[in-house]
């Protein structure tokens, strides 16, 4: 058996280089497999095989970015534009994507879609091994059904009013084609090639999924990049991690958390074990908020309004300024123009409060990183030698104090803005300024 297998590996490895030889003779780009470790090797090493990507797109499950080099002043310099990832459908049928999308919920909450992300790529009854798909039909307001019984798609309302089921990599590409044109407004001329960022490592069907998004909207999506490593590479952990050397990435954004154990094997940034919680972010930190605030309104105005839909939706808006300001004040104050019936409400929240009535959730997120930890098998806490928070919550001062603490104080290198962390690694590692190409 073993001298078969030997045989056969010998016999793929032949072929292998032969293609790769033919290729190189005829110029043909090979869409090579490769680990993730791959997506670190420098610049003139890929552009052999593939075209450069012009942009770098991280498509988020609450915020997406695109990044690239543009004109600047005197040399080109790294743009980013961010939006929100939510797509909408108005009732005769254009769709609005980002800011525009997110306000559309006020008047039409079923066509305003939004926490798409986390089910692409997803089979559903065959790879939802999590319930993801249940779960968040369970919690938002836009309808999920399958098609062909097996992908997840959500149901929007067509022009002549026909139901419609898009899948959701129709429904991202959306949110990509808005990102390509705000590069491509920036760069005053056509983008053709992406870099797509994806969870988990690149053979995880949502990556292909990710993919598929930029193709419809237009991109040849040259490559995708796992977002761990992306991050990790724009703190310079490339640089800074001896071989063999690991760091935790920790990822909190508005609706997901992930944690991964990052290593340094052969000059390459490696994942060596990834925990994810689909439904662990802002959103939940904002929700608590609101519930509370709910009891006070109650308490001090004798009024419920939690059958107010806008009322609701402007407090929750209310409670995640608070939440923001409180990364960097004691006291925010969580206010409302005309809540109830023309009354303006204000109510002061301190952070101590505010992470209180978090605790449990904070907690979670430590729960995850003592998973992805038992899962990479380190000998002790003390092998991590970097730590690298992205996603906008981990701005929150209680989730940093909490893995410090957890690491036995280590610092925590913070000097990369957390939501952009993702996409400006994209662009640091694929996108090529004309400059440096
Ligand atoms: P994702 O990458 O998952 O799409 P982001 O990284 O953009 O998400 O994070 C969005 C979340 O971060 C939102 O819930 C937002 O309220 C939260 N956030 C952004 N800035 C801050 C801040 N300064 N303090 C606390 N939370 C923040
Ligand atoms: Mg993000």
């Amino acid at each position: 058996m073993a001298g078969h297998g030997g045989v056969r590996a010998a016999a793929r490895t032949l072929l292998l280089i032969l293609v790769c030889l033919l290729a190189a003779v005829s110029g043909l780009q090979i869409p090579l497999r490769y680990h993730a470790g791959m997506h670190t090797n420098s610049t003139p090493d890929r552009s052999r095989y593939r075209p450069g990507a012009e942009i770098a797109i991280d498509l988020g499950n609450t915020n997406s970015c695109v990044a690239g080099y543009g004109p600047g002043k005197m040399e080109e310099t790294l743009f980013r534009f961010c939006i929100p990832s939510w797509v909408a459908f108005a009732d005769d049928g254009t769709a609005l994507v980002g800011e525009a999308a997110k306000n559309h919920a006020d008047a039409d909450p079923e066509a305003a879609i939004f926490g798409f992300k986390r089910m692409l790529g997803l089979r559903r009854n065959h790879e939802d091994e999590e319930g993801v798909v249940q779960r968040l039909i369970e919690r938002v307001p836009y309808r999920i059904g399958a098609k062909n019984f097996v992908s997840p798609s959500v149901q929007v309302k067509a022009k002549d009013g026909a139901v419609r089921n898009l899948d959701v990599e129709e429904i991202a590409s959306v949110v990509v084609a808005e990102l390509k044109k705000m590069a491509e407004d920036h760069l005053g001329r056509k983008v053709g090639h992406a870099v797509v960022t994806a969870p988990q490592h690149f053979s995880d069907p949502s990556a292909w999924a990710a993919m598929d998004a930029g193709k419809i909207a237009g991109l040849d999506v040259v490559r995708t990049v796992s977002e761990p490593i992306a991050a990790a590479v724009a703190y310079g952990l490339r640089g800074k991690l001896r071989e063999d050397g690991n760091a935790l990435v920790l990822h909190v954004g508005g609706g997901t958390a992930d944690a991964s154990v990052v290593s340094l094997m052969d000059d390459a940034l490696e994942i060596l074990a990834h925990r994810n919680d689909p439904f662990l972010g802002g959103d939940d930190f904002d929700q608590r908020t609101v519930d509370y605030m709910v009891e006070v309104i109650k308490t001090a105005h004798g009024k419920d309004i939690t059958e107010d839909r806008v009322a609701l939706r402007n407090l929750s808006m209310a409670c995640e300024r608070a939440k923001k300001a409180l990364s960097t004040q004691d006291h925010a104050q969580v206010s409302i123009e005309s809540l109830l019936g023309g009354t303006d409400f204000s109510h002061s929240l301190s952070r101590q409060k505010f992470e209180e009535l978090n605790e449990d959730l904070f907690n979670k997120i430590i729960a995850l990183v003592e998973r992805v930890m038992a899962e990479a098998e380190l000998e002790s806490k003390n092998e991590i030698d970097g730590i690298v928070l992205v996603g906008g919550s981990t701005m929150i001062p209680k989730i940093q104090r909490l893995v410090k603490d957890y690491f036995g104080g280590n610092e925590l290198d913070m000097r990369v803005k957390p939501d952009e962390a993702v996409v400006l690694g994209a662009a640091a590692l694929h996108v090529h300024s004309s400059e440096n190409s």
